[in-house]
């Protein structure tokens, strides 16, 4: 049931200044980030992360968009991760996205999105691998009670 998934913050929610306010809706909703990056996308790596739409009209502008700018890529881990991450992240069109959702919320284009999140278990675990190393993703929850506490007392 504990699955990974991918999530990339788009550079409209860094230009925006949205990072805190999307990362925090994840730890909000009990996932836990397990890694975390900010770094540019070649255009190599924009057509095999969107192999199912480079023939599409709107893909080169779908590249520039992914690549010109730094984006922050991140893996949560919890229950069902997959799924609720597609609950909370709302459809592709931030317009027709429900109220709540993160696009719903902070969007309205179906390209200036914010947020990307993994389609399917199988799609995650390749996403997962091609943007983190094995060694960047991280086990490190800590159940001693000390940790949990916000303060020394
Ligand atoms: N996209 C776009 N125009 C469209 C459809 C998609 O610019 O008409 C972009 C948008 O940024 C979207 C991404 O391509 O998030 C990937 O599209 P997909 O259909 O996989 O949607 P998603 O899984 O992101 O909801
Ligand atoms: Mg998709």
């Amino acid at each position: 049931m504990k699955e990974r998934t991918l999530l990339l913050l788009k550079a409209d929610a860094l230009q925006r200044g949205l990072i805190g306010r999307i990362l925090s809706r994840f730890e909000d909703k009990g996932f836990a980030i397990v890694a975390m990056k900010m770094l540019r996308m070649s255009k190599d790596l924009a057509k095999e992360h969107y192999a199912h739409l480079v023939t599409k009209p709107f893909y080169p502008d779908l590249e520039k968009f992914m690549t010109e700018y730094p984006i922050i890529a991140v893996v949560i881990e919890g229950k069902e991760a997959v799924e609720v991450t597609r609950l909370i992240v709302g459809p592709t069109n931030g317009s027709k996205a429900p109220g709540g959702s993160i696009r719903g919320d902070l969007s309205n284009s179906t390209s200036r999105n914010t947020i990307h999140a993994s389609d399917s278990k199988e799609t995650a675990e390749k996403e997962i691998k091609r943007f983190f190393k094995h060694d960047e993703l991280f086990e490190y929850k800590m159940h001693n009670e000390h940790f949990l506490k916000a303060s020394d007392e």
